[in-house]
């Protein structure tokens, strides 16, 4: 019989797409049990909760509209008895939400699950910054892989040919999450280095804002293209500063570094709620509210987050992209100032 079961925390846009991929890959693997169990937030969508939704239509309407989801897929709405007899655990939910799903689920996991995080976002703490997997990994205290890529969920969901990073360390996990994600539109490649990948996909929403400003500007190509670069550069510091120790340069060249910065800066949500920003004068919280019908932004929190933890170690000049589009979401500082102080010297990072 199976020995392992997959689980997967989240069903929003890019949640909904990670189990279009997993429950078809679960169906071909011999030592999967073939059930998928798929946390859904619970919701009700003209009158009827998603969960029905999802389990009678095998599709989420609301997040991921038009594509079906395998049958092997089941919605649940308490995450409790969704991990019960997890092995592999995904994690895929906006990461303001993350404590509460982790107080939700301690103590109902099997002490030899092992988990996965999808999200892109960043931690603070008493401790400075922290990654998701190490947030996942303090509380539930189980093996925590990441997966970040130049991932726009709905060319996904079309099965459009693209990239993405595991960042496991254990190479014999890395093989089975590899099994997991893997697909011919979905290549995956696995590097050892967990928070390298994680630093790349949370920090390129903050650039991606930058690139909306750009957009909504009406500035050109080039323009955007310098902000891409210093964006980069000053992620790479960032992740350095933290945790140069333990984070391999070479991540950044994989999709989770510069091609998500790329695809992200062109096509993602970020980069369009920034331009409407730029253009309607309207905070990004009501832009959230007005024009994503329920999903949600992570570069606007992320700048903040950044803000804070770089202002408290004293290193703003050291990051002025980073600080210029924070200070431009939250302190009313007109678009245009973008560009202050860009000419950073990279040459000895
Ligand atoms: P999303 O942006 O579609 O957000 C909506 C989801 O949040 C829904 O499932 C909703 O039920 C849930 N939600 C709302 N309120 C909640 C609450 N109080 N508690 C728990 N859940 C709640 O979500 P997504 O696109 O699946 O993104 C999840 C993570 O994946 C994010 O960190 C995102 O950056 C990352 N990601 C997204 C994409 C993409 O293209 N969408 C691609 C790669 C990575
Ligand atoms: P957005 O959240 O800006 O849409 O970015 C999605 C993403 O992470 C693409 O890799």
């Amino acid at each position: 019989p199976p020995s392992k079961r997959v689980c997967i925390l989240g069903s929003g846009n890019w949640g909904s797409t990670a189990a279009r991929i997993v429950g078809a890959n679960v169906a071909k693997l011999a030592d999967f049990d073939d059930t998928v169990n798929f946390w859904v937030h619970e919701e009700l969508v003209d009158g009827r909760k998603l969960t029905d939704i999802i389990n009678a239509e095998h599709e989420n309407v609301k997040y991921l509209p038009g594509h079906k989801l395998p049958d092997n897929v089941i919605a649940m709405p308490d995450a409790t008895e969704a991990v019960k007899d997890a092995t592999h655990i995904i994690i895929v939910i906006p990461h303001q939400f993350l404590q509460h799903l982790l107080e939700t689920v301690h103590g109902k996991i099997l002490p030899s699950a092992r988990a996965i995080s999808l999200i892109k976002g960043i931690g603070i703490s008493d401790q400075g910054m922290t990654t998701m997997t190490q947030i996942i990994h303090r509380a539930l205290a189980i093996p925590v892989s990441s997966l970040s890529g130049a991932n726009i969920a709905n060319e996904i969901a079309e099965e459009k040919y693209c990239e993405t990073t595991i960042g496991c360390q254990d190479p014999d996990e890395a093989i089975v999450w590899r099994s997991l994600f893997n697909t011919p539109y979905f290549q995956v490649n696995c590097v050892a280095d967990v928070i390298g990948v994680e630093f790349c996909g949370a920090l390129k929403n903050v650039v991606a804002v930058g690139a909306g400003f750009i957009d909504g500007l009406g500035l050109g190509n080039n323009t955007k293209a310098a902000i891409i670069r210093i964006g980069f550069l000053e992620m790479r510091r960032l992740a350095m500063h933290i945790a140069g120790a333990s984070i391999q340069e070479s991540t950044f060249m994989e999709s989770c570094g510069l091609a998500d910065v790329i695809t992200t800066c062109y096509g993602g949500r970020n980069r369009r709620l920034a331009e409407y920003f730029v253009r309607t004068g309207k905070p990004m919280p009501q832009l959230e509210r007005e024009l994503l019908n329920g999903q949600k932004l992570q570069g606007y929190l992320t700048a903040g987050e950044v803000y804070s933890y770089i202002d408290s170690c004293g290193i703003t000049d050291h990051f002025p992209l980073l600080t210029n589009i924070y200070q431009i979401c939250y302190e009313n500082m007109p678009p245009h100032t973008i560009f202050a102080g860009l000419n950073v010297d990279f040459s000895r990072d």
